[in-house]
């Protein structure tokens, strides 16, 4: 049987992983590391994956640079989890707290905690289509807040923040599912960030969750137990049973960043690869991205096609090319190319060059 091709994955997640990973991974799929089984199928508490367990915290912790004072788990759930599980930690029920809206996801979070109890949306771009970051002085910041919560990369509509917000002596929480290790980021200038892994460390069903340790204290004893972050924390996130084969991919992919020269090399990598596609789209009648250039992300590029009716045509043709999971959120229309840490620029090259021969052929 031949194999097929690997073809250049612009999904936004779960989401492309570096080739170099996926065959480490392949080579040990079946026995790992000289212990006669895989490492799917070994005690979580055993020597060998506790050692695998506590390398992969160190490499993570490397690459961004936290602080002792901090708190790393790995944790199940999704990212979507994260949204009841981080007022149910932080807030009591008399407190509110304060959301940022500059996509979908924070919008997410709000209405999940609202379910839970009292917040307020204190900033919001909704009106203008989350096309927008609101100016930082027009945030209703409430400062008797349990926390500020706000998502520093919108996947679905591309809006990124590249300064963190100032918000004074409340905790800030920080979404950052889908810009994660894409850059060097201050943590001592966050309380408590989450992550889903499946767009820039590896496989879904991991989430990674930083948190300022004093923090740990508020977290009640009325809660599920496997998301209470004091009882995770004290058991090095082995509270229960973890997604063990996430975590060693996961592994595999901070190994490959810090090969790769860390957190300011892939940066240096993903402003090259998001400048080309901008600059491919600002140069075009025919392609078109709505968000405002002070915060276009450079995960997430959303466009449309001056001529929505070519979109399946346009769909069809780039997968036949080798470009695959172009289609844009449902919710934005059009397409939407998430590049993320694992796409190679040359990817990036094969889509401008598509989109251009693309353009020639229909416009
Ligand atoms: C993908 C994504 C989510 C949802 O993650 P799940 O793991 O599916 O719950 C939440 N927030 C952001 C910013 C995302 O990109």
């Amino acid at each position: 049987m031949e194999a097929r091709m690997r073809a250049y994955n612009f999904s936004a997640g779960p989401a492309t992983i570096a080739e170099e990973v996926l065959a480490e991974a392949r080579d040990e799929l079946i026995e790992w590391h000289g212990v006669g089984a895989s490492v799917m199928e070994i005690s979580h508490r055993g020597q060998d994956f506790m050692g695998l367990a506590r390398e992969i915290q160190q490499d993570f912790r490397d690459l961004l640079a936290i602080p002792d004072h901090y708190q790393v788990l790995f944790l199940q759930g999704g990212a979507q989890a994260q949204f009841a599980f981080v007022p149910m930690n932080l807030k009591r029920p008399a407190q509110s707290a304060d959301y940022i809206l500059t996509g979908t996801w924070g919008e997410k979070a709000w209405q999940q905690a609202a379910s839970l109890g009292e917040v307020r949306v204190a900033a919001s771009s909704k009106e203008d289509g989350y096309r927008h970051i609101p100016a930082l002085d027009t945030w209703n910041l409430d400062p008797r807040s349990a926390y500020v919560h706000y998502t520093p990369n919108e996947t679905i509509s591309g809006v990124e923040f590249f300064s963190d917000p100032d918000v004074g002596d409340v905790p800030l929480v920080a979404d950052m599912s889908s810009n994660i290790l894409s850059r060097p980021m201050d943590i001592s200038r966050f309380d408590l960030i989450y992550a889903g892994a499946q767009k820039n460390m590896g496989p879904s069903g991991l989430t990674v969750v930083i948190i300022r340790e004093d923090l740990l204290q508020r977290c009640p004893d009325a809660m599920p137990w496997v998301f209470n972050y004091r009882m995770q924390a004290e058991q090095q996130s082995m509270y229960n049973t973890p997604n063990t084969f996430a975590w060693y991919l996961a592994g595999k992919v901070f190994k490959w960043l810090k090969a790769k020269g860390g957190l300011e090399a892939i940066e240096a990598h993903n402003v090259k690869k998001a400048t080309l596609l901008y600059e491919a789209i600002d140069a075009s009648d025919f392609y078109r991205n709505p968000v405002e250039r002070s915060c276009r992300s450079r995960m997430n590029v959303p466009f449309t096609l001056a001529r929505p009716e070519l979109d399946e045509l346009f769909l069809e043709k780039s997968a036949a090319n080798g470009l695959l999971a172009l289609k844009g959120h449902k919710l934005v229309g059009g397409m939407r190319a998430s590049i993320y840490n694992a796409m190679p620029i040359q990817g990036v090259e094969a889509l401008v060059q598509f989109m251009q021969d693309f353009e020639k052929d229909h416009a």
